[in-house]
């Protein structure tokens, strides 16, 4: 494979017609996938996803809007630490590369959903280190602010004293160049989606990323890049995302495709 999806979710809703026509589809584009788990339901359907596809790995987590008041009804669901070691006893084949989508979300929450959103957000980060694996991080702050990420920082330094191989990416990142900065030296890579294809603030920060730190991803079915806006987004479109990176860092698109592939390898152990 020459590209990869850092963080798509063929194991959602809006692909169970035709999540392996897709399967087949991102296989032929030469594009690996790695599908997010958001809760036990879609953490489990994703790990089958890669145990079928030798092209695919998975994420198995619980998503922070899941774990406090939000506007889906699928609210305050809790984290049971058990049900995802059952997975990971399982996983023989490590397919499971890394421990999300958790975080924090104070887009959607209130604040006593915060303070459940760290409870839950906690017991991942321990599971993530008793597992040895990365996180797959989902931060988004209120409107106009970077609380979210702060928070996250604060959480992060604080586990890092003991646990200096603790790391992860920060996936759809969307705060300033000074918080890159921050998730950086505490050895976190950052990823970036279609958003880049057509939200011109992004030049400078993805100029900015080093590019042994930086990962392509979808977030499918959500934001497709251009040329495809509008319609439900699927991994191969990853592709935009790569030759977008490509234009703004001034190398070639091959040259960043094996390097993110690198990256991805490096961080998820595979
Ligand atoms: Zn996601």
């Amino acid at each position: 494979m020459e590209y990869i999806d850092a963080h798509a979710h063929l194991n959602l809703e809006e692909f169970k017609d035709d999540f392996d026509a897709i399967a087949e589809k991102t296989k032929n584009d030469n594009v690996m996938v790695i599908n997010v788990g958001t809760g036990e339901e879609t953490s489990r359907f994703a790990v089958e996803l890669a145990e079928k596809y030798e092209h695919m790995k998975s994420i198995v987590g619980l998503h922070p809007i899941y774990a406090a008041p939000s506007y889906d009804e699928k609210i305050g669901q809790e984290f049971n630490p058990d049900f995802y070691r059952g997975l990971l006893k399982n996983d023989t084949n490590k397919n499971i590369v890394a421990i999300g989508e958790c975080g924090l979300d104070y887009f959607h929450g209130n604040d006593a959903g915060k303070e459940k959103q760290e409870k839950v957000f906690r017991k991942q980060i321990e599971l993530a280190i008793e597992y040895d694996l990365p996180l797959m991080l989902h931060i988004r702050p209120s409107d106009g602010r970077y609380d979210a990420y702060e928070d996250m920082l604060d959480i992060l330094r604080v586990y890092k004293v003991d646990n200096p191989g603790l790391t992860g990416d920060v996936h759809f990142f969307a705060g300033t160049i000074e918080i890159a900065q921050k998730f950086l030296d505490l050895g976190f890579y950052i990823s970036f989606t279609g958003v880049i294809t057509f939200a011109k603030q992004y030049e400078e920060l993805v100029k900015f990323v080093p590019m042994d730190r930086i990962l392509s991803e979808t977030d499918a079915p959500y934001v497709a890049p251009v040329p495809f806006r509008g319609n439900r987004n699927e991994p191969s479109h990853v592709r935009e995302v790569v030759k977008k990176i490509a234009e703004i860092k001034e190398l070639d698109e091959d040259v960043v495709a094996e390097m993110i592939m690198q990256n991805a390898r490096r961080l998820f152990n595979f």
